[in-house]
């Protein structure tokens, strides 16, 4: 059976702050609206990419939302999950850069529409077509976003599908508890794990445990495959080879003119697992990760820079590596 990739969680638009150090307090001019949200970005790239995918989310019905769906359904992805409400207005977040690295966000997400999303949203017909769900820890903002990603999770994994999870933790949404508690509960069903190098200490079980360390003891636990993304330095791939050795393979980041990080980390998730799934090679999958990471710095827009398989070779057959 071929392999259809689903995810859940936040569809919202964008708006990103011109200039950089532009504050949140003062008057100021903002690009957008861009169509985003991270499970949004990541099933966005599966589809550029080829491959079938559904994703499950709720806008209000106001014309942010309507531009949200048809950006997604002109890319290709499966939209019949995604309910338009009307109890509720299609969120937002708000992002000011301080620099390449550094970032500030406003999320309208729990009150908006995709804030109501529960179980009762997700078509089961739908999901019991799917072999695969990744789930962004960004989307747990709530106890019925949470109630969902469980039933869903049984119920892919209860047929033998696999799981992807990128915790993708925002300072801005640490108060929400139950995210944090609902970390555990996936790590346990989770095949293919993509967490970013800031969060790699957080699933540490001993203080002052390395990077490997940490990862070797995931593996023990069960995880398949793990990538530690590192910006323009690439990524790290723990996991083991053919003959269940245990490896690590380190792969550069290559050079591009990155003028808007957000959505990288989404892109490289959804590249990465697709072509894994698909029977790529893991240095193959990682090498187009990295790549479709660094098409989506360049240009501006969370979902404005998802390049199709072609544009990724195109782009391989002529970079240098950092
Ligand atoms: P976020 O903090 O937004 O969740 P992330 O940690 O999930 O991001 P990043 O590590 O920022 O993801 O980026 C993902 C991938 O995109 C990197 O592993 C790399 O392949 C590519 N990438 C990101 N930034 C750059 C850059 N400046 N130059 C080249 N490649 C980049
Ligand atoms: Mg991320």
């Amino acid at each position: 059976m071929s392999v259809k990739i689903c995810t859940f969680g936040e569809l919202v638009v964008e708006f990103l702050a011109k200039e950089q150090n532009q504050r949140f307090d003062q008057d100021g001019e903002f690009l957008g609206p861009f169509p985003s949200g991270a499970p949004a970005i990541f099933a966005d790239q599966v589809a550029k990419l080829g491959f079938p995918v559904v994703f499950f989310s709720c806008v209000g019905k106001d014309a942010f939302g309507r531009m949200c769906i048809k950006r997604l359904e002109k890319d290709g992805v499966i939209i019949d999950g995604i309910t338009s409400h009307s109890k509720a207005n299609t969120g937002s977040t708000f992002v000011t850069y301080k620099g390449m690295n550094e970032r500030d966000f406003i999320f309208n997400i729990p009150n908006s529409a995709c804030g109501l999303l529960s179980f009762n949203h997700i078509n089961e017909k739908l999901l019991k077509n799917c072999t695969h769900l990744h789930v962004m820890g960004s989307s747990l903002y709530s106890f019925r976003a949470i109630d969902a990603m469980r039933k869903a999770l049984d119920i892919i994994k209860g047929s033998g599908g696999t799981i992807s999870f990128d915790p993708n933790l925002r300072k801005e949404m640490f108060d929400i508890q139950e995210m944090e508690q609902s970390f555990d509960y996936i790590m346990e069903y989770t095949d293919i794990f993509l967490p970013s190098e800031n969060e790699v200490s957080y699933f540490a079980h001993n203080i002052g445990e390395s990077e490997p360390q940490i990862m070797y003891g995931l593996l023990k636990k069960g995880i398949k495959h793990i990538v530690v993304k590192k910006g323009a330095q690439g990524a790290n791939y723990y996991g083991y080879d053919k003959y269940h050795n245990y490896q690590m393979i380190h792969m550069d980041g290559y050079m591009t003119n990155a003028i808007d990080p957000t959505g990288a980390g989404d892109c490289f998730d959804a590249t990465f697992v697709s072509l894994l799934l698909a029977g790529y090679s893991v240095k193959k999958a990682l090498q187009y990760a990295n790549a479709s990471g660094a098409l989506a710095v360049s240009k501006i827009g969370p979902m404005e820079g998802t390049p199709t398989l072609a544009e990724i070779e195109a782009f391989l057959s002529k970079v240098t590596l950092k």
